[in-house]
């Protein structure tokens, strides 16, 4: 038996490129980095079955997206933006989830966003 996957390279659904799986105009590639697609899923929002959009990324993304997510919300507070965006459980999700994929950078972070 081969000794356990480090984190975040368990064996699981084969790697892919971020590539669409056709020119569905359902579907987008970013940078060749990451997907956005609407699979045609839903999920449930105030009780009512919604399309889904689902986002596909490499760890290290999660965790540059997660600062982002971190930073918007700052700068909104600071602006006293009407908008209402705090994004900040949604940042630190991502964080999390890129050190749950044992991204290193995540890992290594002290920034606040992994802590909230
Ligand atoms: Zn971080």
């Amino acid at each position: 038996m081969p000794p356990p996957a480090p984190p975040g390279q368990e064996t699981g659904p084969e790697a892919s490129r971020p590539d669409c799986d056709d020119a569905s105009s359902r579907c987008w590639t970013v940078e060749q980095l990451l997907t956005v697609e609407v699979d045609g899923s839903r999920i449930i929002h105030d009780d009512e079955a919604v399309p889904a959009v689902v986002v596909r990324m490499p760890a290290f993304v999660a965790h540059h997206l997660a600062h982002v997510l971190h930073d918007w919300t700052t700068i909104g507070e600071i602006m006293e933006s009407g908008r209402g965006s705090d994004e900040r459980e949604l940042a630190t999700a991502l964080h999390e989830a890129a050190r749950a994929a044992a991204d290193p950078g995540a890992n290594r972070c002290n920034h606040p966003v992994a802590s909230e």
